[in-house]
């Protein structure tokens, strides 16, 4: 209904649209994302060769979504879920569009309890193989010896290794954890990587209800180019930003307590942004506040009880984030499968890699996929 009132003819569009996005969802997500990217010869498979002529490897997304849709409106929610992705539409393949099928046909699951509840069920899986957890012990070096990976060296503990599978952000662990004659990427090499964006979080408490909000919300009531361009060009904070609002206590109970709402704010920035000046956070909540205001007609500014903010820097000093990214490097096709960070070290027999820096790529999915790929290199 939405596209067939923002445009005569939409809603077929928009079907065909997502016809066209699912056959690329379907090639993408059997076999290519399941390569661990060694070589580029990996492609050179009939199934995966056959299968890529669905990708529109060449085509932006932008240049797609115009050709297919007039309306500037459906450009923007057709381009939303791309901002997230690293680079411009303009930049970004029109494979992408796989995303708007899994927004809009597959849908947003939402595990009651929140994400964490996640990270809980992987726990339970893997402590019934015997696994042990070390929580609160950062890594301080990798001990190496002739070419394997010898030790975990912690703050006030040394862990003898056979094997190591590196989690935490691949900049870090190369150029922190590891001695620069074991580095196998150049600082012109991490300083030309595109990475995706960064972001301001804000996780408040409110008392009372909101009751214009559901539990997913985009506010699209700003211009949405001059935000692409402040993450894309200009890399500075975004003065009038877009953003996101999760009000999870609509569906989940167990967020917040009964008479208060539980909200999630994400401003997407660019990465890199460390320069914080004073009354930063105040300024993007009267603004996040103002427009919920504007939007829904209620006014939290009074009703906050809990309030916190996560920035940029944050990413770096709680994550090792390479430049405060939040995921990881951006999706373009030049940062695509072989030419990513690699999962095996070229100069370690014995340290692998895994997670949104290497493949197959950002977001939870393929991070999870990124463990099972680099089991199986490793078997
Ligand atoms: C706000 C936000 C919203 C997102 N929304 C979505 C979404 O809607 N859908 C989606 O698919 N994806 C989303 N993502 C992206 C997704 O969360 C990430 O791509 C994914 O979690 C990355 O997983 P990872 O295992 O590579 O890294 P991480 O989850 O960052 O894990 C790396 C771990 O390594 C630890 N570490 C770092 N240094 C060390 C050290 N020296 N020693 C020991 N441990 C160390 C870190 O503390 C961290 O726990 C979102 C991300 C953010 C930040």
């Amino acid at each position: 209904m939405v596209f067939e009132r923002l445009e005569k003819g939409g809603a077929d569009k928009l079907n065909h649209f997502l016809q066209s996005a699912k056959l690329k969802y379907d090639a993408a997500m059997t076999d290519p994302v399941k390569l661990p990217g060694m070589s580029f010869a990996e492609l050179f498979q009939p199934k995966i060769v056959k299968s890529a002529l669905h990708l529109k490897l060449t085509q932006s997304f932008s240049e797609y979504v115009r050709k297919q849709f007039k309306s500037s409106k459906i450009h923007q929610l057709l381009e939303f879920p791309i901002l997230f992705l690293g680079s411009s539409p303009t930049k970004i393949p029109a494979l992408y569009s796989m995303l708007n099928y899994a927004d809009m046909k597959l849908g947003t699951w939402y595990p009651m309890g929140g994400m964490y509840k996640i990270i809980e069920g992987f726990e339970r899986v893997v402590r019934s193989y015997g696994v042990d957890f070390h929580t609160s012990a950062p890594v301080e070096a990798i001990t190496v010896n002739a070419g394997n990976a010898k030790a975990l060296k912690l703050q006030n503990d040394t862990v003898a290794t056979d094997l190591i599978i590196a989690g935490a952000d691949y900049h870090h662990v190369e150029r922190n954890l590891l001695p620069s004659d074991l580095w196998q990427y150049t600082d012109k090499y991490w300083d030309s990587r595109d990475m995706a964006p960064s972001a301001i979080i804000m996780y408040l408490g409110v008392k009372g209800e909101i009751p214009g909000l559901l539990h997913h919300n985009l506010f699209f009531d700003a211009p949405y180019q001059a935000h692409l361009d402040t993450i894309n060009i200009a890399k500075d904070w975004p003065e009038n930003p877009l953003f996101y609002v999760s009000n999870p206590s609509k569906t989940d109970p167990s967020v917040a307590p009964a008479g208060y709402e539980n909200l999630f704010v994400l401003i997407p920035t660019t990465p890199g942004l460390l320069n914080e000046y004073d009354n930063l956070k105040e300024y993007y909540l009267k603004i996040v506040v103002g427009r919920i205001n504007k939007q829904t007609g209620a006014d939290i500014s009074d009703r906050i009880v809990v309030k916190k903010f996560f920035m940029p820097s944050d990413f770096v000093s709680d994550y090792n984030a390479f430049k405060g990214n939040a995921y990881g490097l951006a999706n373009t096709l030049m940062q695509t499968h072989f030419l990513k960070p690699r999962m095996k070290h070229k100069k370690i027999n014995n340290l692998f890699f895994t997670g949104q820096l290497t493949v197959p790529g950002p977001g939870v999915p393929p991070t999870i996929l990124s463990g099972e790929i680099v089991a199986s290199l490793i078997k």
